[in-house]
């Protein structure tokens, strides 16, 4: 611990004031020890207590190039705005990953983490969190265990597959299942699925990375089952299916259907998977959702293999899931990719506590938040609407104008593109300040409300707002 700054006990220096003020300036060192003496009961680690210092000088510095005069004329009282100047700097700091409000009117948005998890699911963390548990140890046998077997039997449960895996997300499901089966040869794909991802997922990539060939097949709007069969040759490892997920090929269009191209694979002897992205365990249009394709029907159709995500309609975790036959499944468990792909204790605590709630809930509206926010009614957004309306007319003083708008929103992370859900929002003008200025505003509210500019307004989507009272948020001191 340094010795304790006193900074009043310092004679101003001799001809100060004429100086100019930026020599007065503590140096670096000073800085630190004044924000040791400062913060000295909470233990801050040396590196942090430098950064908060250097923080403070740079604002400092700062404040003299800027208001000249303004700023105090000794380096005493320099050094006592250094010292506030550190206090401001810890008290703003915070955790780098903080709890944002989502109205984005985007519910599974990949930015903001994607699914909230259930409760089950969030407890199933705590707990593996907090205790050792038998991730890969065999209760009855007291030997080494496989940590797939932890989902294993319920993703079969839920889709009917043989077999199943788990990695880190459906990216590296796609790049092992490649690399596994088809490194060296030639996997055929239709040119209408040669997808690109956000965040840099592409097919063509994907398969380059894996070091399989990508045979393309067909047109971008149309691709025939006589393309595929034509493309097939001694070095055809696969034959392969992607979702388009986030984009839809309308007009004039044919595709090959699952069912057609693994009635081509068995003619041939040749493996089918599909990359079903999102991949629904449920049907959704029983909860007046569109229809996604399920993961059992791909398997009934006969792919050998399915990649999904665990975070996208799934409502869980991120991971990357594959279902399949036995056989494709083990070799991809013995790949060495898979030992570099694997999921944590975390990641898998909570996916099986997710695919449990799906085996034993009848109400997975009630237990699954993502189902859950995708299934209100407009009436419900409406009324969180006026609640969150409100709260910040009170917050925001007079000058806002808030109205309540009909809007439209999205599943999100390439579930139905093209098909939007009703909603509701609130619209947020400022006669001196553009869209982009108040979604700085918001964005700099405490929790964070992340809103979207739509139509050239600032407006913040109720779909996927946990709570109205999040809009009780503290906003910066300045508004402008
Ligand atoms: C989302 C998606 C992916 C990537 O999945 P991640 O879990 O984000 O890695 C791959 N393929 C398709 C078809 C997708 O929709």
């Amino acid at each position: 611990m340094a010795t304790p700054l006193k900074p009043s006990d310092r004679k101003p220096q001799e001809g100060a004031i004429e100086r100019p003020p930026i020599r007065l300036l503590p140096p670096i060192d000073q800085c630190i020890a004044a924000a040791e003496h400062a913060l000295g009961d909470y233990h801050l680690s040396r590196n942090y207590l430098k950064y908060l210092a250097r923080q403070a000088q740079s604002a400092v510095r700062e404040a003299i190039v800027r208001d000249g005069g303004e700023v105090p004329q000794s380096r005493a009282a320099m050094l006592e705005l250094v010292t506030a100047q550190v206090r401001q700097a810890f008290d703003r700091d915070r955790p780098p990953l903080t709890a944002v409000v989502n109205a984005t009117g985007v519910v599974l948005h990949t930015n903001l983490g994607r699914a909230q998890l259930a409760e089950e699911a969030i407890e199933a963390v705590t707990l593996a969190a907090r205790w050792p548990a038998n991730l890969e140890y065999d209760l009855a046998s007291g030997g080494r265990g496989d940590r797939d077997s932890l989902i294993e039997q319920d993703l079969c449960l839920l889709t009917g597959a043989e077999a199943a895996t788990v990695v880190n997300n459906n990216a590296a499901a796609v790049l092992l299942a490649l690399t596994a089966l088809a490194a060296g040869r030639e996997v055929v794909v239709s040119r209408g699925e040669l997808i690109e991802i956000g965040g840099s997922f592409r097919i063509p990539d994907v398969m380059a990375q894996s070091g399989a060939r990508l045979v393309e097949v067909g047109a971008t709007n149309r691709t025939h089952p006589r393309d595929f069969s034509a493309a097939i040759g001694p070095e055809t490892a696969l034959l392969m299916k992607v979702h388009p997920s986030n984009y839809r090929i309308v007009g004039f269009t044919s595709q090959v259907s699952l069912a057609e191209l693994a009635a081509i694979g068995r003619e041939r002897n040749i493996e089918v998977i599909e990359d079903l992205g999102s991949g629904a365990l449920i049907d959704l249009s029983a909860y007046g959702l569109p229809r996604e394709p399920l993961v059992g029907e791909s398997i009934e159709a006969g792919a050998a293999l399915v990649t999904f995500s665990g975070d996208k309609l799934l409502g869980g975790p991120q991971a990357g899931i594959v279902v399949g036959r036995r056989a494709l499944i083990d070799r991809l468990k013995a790949h060495p990719l898979k030992r570099a792909l694997r999921c944590d204790k975390l990641t898998l605590a909570a996916l099986s506590a997710t695919l449990r709630i799906y085996l034993r809930t009848r109400d997975l509206a009630g237990a699954i938040p993502t189902l859950r926010l995708l299934t209100r009614t407009v009436e419900e957004l409406d009324r969180l609407a006026i609640e969150a309306r409100e709260l910040l007319t009170v917050r925001l003083g007079d000058e806002f104008q808030i109205a309540i708008i009909d809007s439209q929103c999205e599943i999100g992370s390439g579930a139905q593109p093209t098909e939007q859900l009703p909603s509701r929002a609130l619209a947020i003008s400022h006669p001196a300040l553009n869209p982009d200025s108040i979604a700085a505003i918001f964005r700099r509210a405490r929790p964070p409300i992340i809103g979207r500019i739509n139509d050239g307004m600032f407006q913040l989507d109720m779909r996927a707002v946990n709570d109205p009272a999040l809009f009780a948020a503290d906003f910066p001191a300045r508004l402008d």
